[in-house]
């Protein structure tokens, strides 16, 4: 059955994978980016790339606008898009702290709340926020982002109690470090520390994130909901 699945942040890294995943199993997919070009890796599917900064509730409600007339109602929603602005707390601005949890923790708000009206009026759906195992574990020069992303995992245990309900599912993906742009700009020396103390010795690949979040998203996982799945390599065991 194709489902009408919205990824936000689909253009490039683990939403480029998430998106290519769900494409693959023949569900209607649509990205949103702030530039709403189609990626390379996407060409051959029927992706429909919409231009959106999840900052602006008027253009998340735009874009979910365009989606609903081209793919029908979402019933899949990959909540993925996130930015960094690291920096040890004394540095930190409050913009540096505000602007990264607008982004991460108010952004995923506001695509959820947008296509959670439809959701419970079709009494189904499926929500996964992308959140970091830095939210559960900490992060020296991250008080920002593992800010954001552990107020993701408050914030979707609250909806899987709201929503549960009307058979909406909410669960987080909490990834370990992964190979994309936002984990290159860290230097040699610093992925040699992080690889160091992954068990598995590694960065995860985007597809290893995005097999996780299909299932989350498949019948089979029908009865799963307010979790939080580490895909970290056992980098977070015992949070
Ligand atoms: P990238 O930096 O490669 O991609 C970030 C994505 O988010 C881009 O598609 C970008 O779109 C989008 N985005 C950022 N800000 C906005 C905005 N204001 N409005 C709309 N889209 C926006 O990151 P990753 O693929 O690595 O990360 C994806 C998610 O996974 C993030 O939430 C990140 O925090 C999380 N994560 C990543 C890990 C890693 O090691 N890489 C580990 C754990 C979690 P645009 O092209 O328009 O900028």
């Amino acid at each position: 059955m194709s489902r009408s699945v919205l990824v936000t942040g689909g253009n490039r890294g683990i939403g480029l994978a998430i998106a290519q995943a769900f494409a693959e199993a023949g569900d209607k997919v649509a990205i949103t980016s702030r530039s709403g070009e189609v990626p390379e890796a996407l060409a051959k599917y029927d992706v429909l790339a919409v231009r959106c900064d999840i900052d602006d509730a008027a253009q998340v409600d735009a874009a979910f606008g365009e989606v609903e007339s081209k793919h029908g109602a979402v019933e899949v929603l990959v909540a993925n898009a996130g930015i960094t602005k690291d920096t040890l707390l004394l540095r930190m601005t409050e913009e540096d702290f505000t602007s990264v949890v607008d982004t991460n923790l108010t952004g995923a708000f506001r695509v959820v709340k947008r296509a959670s009206k439809l959701m419970m009026r079709a009494r189904k759906g499926r929500v996964v926020l992308i959140s970091s195992v830095v939210g559960l574990s900490g992060s020296p020069g991250q008080a920002n982002y593992a800010a954001s992303k552990a107020g993701l995992v408050g914030f979707a245990r609250s909806l899987a109690r709201e929503l549960g309900p009307r058979n909406i599912t909410v669960n987080v993906v909490a990834p370990g470090f992964v190979d994309t742009d936002m984990t290159a700009v860290l230097s040699d020396e610093r992925r040699k520390e992080i690889v160091a103390g992954v068990p598995l010795g590694r960065y995860a690949a985007p597809s290893e994130i995005a097999t996780t979040v299909r299932f989350l998203a498949s019948d089979e996982a029908a009865y799963i909901t307010g979790a939080v799945i580490p895909v970290d390599g056992g980098l977070g065991m015992g949070h």
